[in-house]
This record gives C-alpha cells, sequence and structure tokens, in this order.
C-alpha cells in the first residue's frame, strides 16, 4: 500500500547547494514527489515542529540550526515510504550510516545530518500537515 513521509533537507544542506542531488537521489530511489517547498522556521516553530524532543539535552541546539537557514520540506509517497526513506538516508549520525546513503554523502555530523525523515506513517501524517494542506497536495497531484 502506498505510504507517505516527510523529508526535509536542512540548513547545511541546502547552504552545501545539494538541494538537486539530494532529490534526485530521493526520486531515483523510486519515491514520488506529493509537494516541495523552500521555506524557513523561525526557532519557535522548530520547537513545535521538535516538540518531542524537547526533553533532549541537544533540544535548544536542534532548534537554532532548524532556524539557521532556509530548509526544503518534501512530501514523499512510495510502497513502505517510512522505512524505506529512513534506510535511503541512514543513521542519525553521518560517521555509522551506511556507505552511499544520504547522510554518508552530505551530512557533516550528527546534529547538523543534512535531511529528516519521518519515523512513523503517523507522525508522517502530522509533519507533512505541518507543510502543506492536504488541498494544496491534492491539487499538485490532481
Ligand atoms: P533522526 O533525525 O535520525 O530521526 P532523532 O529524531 O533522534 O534523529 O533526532 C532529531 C534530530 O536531532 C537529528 O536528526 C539531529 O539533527 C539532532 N540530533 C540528534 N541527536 C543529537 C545529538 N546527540 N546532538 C546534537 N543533535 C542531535
Ligand atoms: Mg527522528
Amino acid at each position: 500500500m502506498k505510504q507517505r513521509t516527510l523529508a526535509i533537507i536542512k540548513p547545511d544542506a541546502v547552504r552545501k547547494n545539494v538541494v538537486g542531488e539530494i532529490i534526485a537521489q530521493i526520486t531515483q530511489a523510486g519515491f514520488k514527489v506529493l509537494a516541495c517547498k523552500m521555506t524557513s522556521l523561525s526557532a519557535a516553530q522548530s520547537g513545535k515542529f521538535y516538540e518531542v524532543h524537547k526533553e533532549r539535552p541537544f533540544y535548544g541546539e536542534l532548534c537554532d540550526f532548524m532556524s539557521s537557514g532556509a530548509i526544503v520540506p518534501i512530501a514523499l509517497e512510495k510502497e513502505n515510504a517510512v522505512e524505506d526513506y529512513r534506510a535511503l538516508i541512514g543513521s542519525t549520525d553521518p560517521a555509522e550510516a551506511a556507505e552511499g546513503t544520504i547522510r554518508k554523502r552530505f551530512a557533516g555530523s550528527k546534529a547538523e545530518n543534512a535531511v529528516h525523515g519521518s519515523d512513523s506513517p503517523e507522525n508522517a501524517a502530522n509533519e507533512i500537515a505541518f507543510f502543506f494542506t492536504e488541498s494544496e497536495i491534492v491539487a499538485n497531484n490532481a
């Protein structure tokens, strides 16, 4: 069954000018882009997006980083999208990510790790709704 997930190209990767290469790797892996835009978040908006991590020691650093520049959120669709996209990006820490994964290729550190990926279909739905309305996704794919 088709499933959705949310990717975000993070500020470090936008600064490195590798947006195109990352999207190419995602689409070559069989994902369909349902919606995509370049935008940016305030520290407060980053805090809301990453609210599940608010007790973690790196929360402040994460919010500062995610609001440090432009980001590219992308709603994706594929069979088994959540798990397959997590496999495509690799481990949170690029030092531990498998060869050829997006984080291995483009991430500089565990904090500044190039891309986000949803961790469950339920969170994917919420995260997609954070950036895109359902009607714009439908209109984009009519
Ligand atoms: P993932 O993005 O792989 O799902 P997490 O959900 O655990 O990883 O963490 C969310 C984000 O917080 C990571 O992608 C990374 O940017 C940042 N992060 C995670 N762990 C650390 C850490 N130990 N130090 C600094 N930043 C971290
Ligand atoms: Mg996560």
